[in-house]
């Protein structure tokens, strides 16, 4: 039986992934403690997240 070698063109397949694109992550800074964090993530130097502690982090004790 005859079969389709493959479903798309290797044409098609790559105008398809033209449109992928890589996004810069959005930086905010911390409103805790002032340092560079990404957005919808907690803080990596603090543990805060929208000014709540998210996360207990390892202080200086
Ligand atoms: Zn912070």
């Amino acid at each position: 039986m005859p079969n389709p070698k493959r479903r798309f063109s290797k044409t098609r397949t790559k105008k398809k992934r033209t449109h992928y694109k890589a996004t810069v992550p959005q930086i905010a800074v911390c409103s805790n403690c002032g340092t560079p964090v990404r957005y919808h993530r907690v803080c990596d130097a603090c543990g805060y997240y929208r000014g709540k502690e998210a996360i207990q982090k390892a202080q200086t004790v």
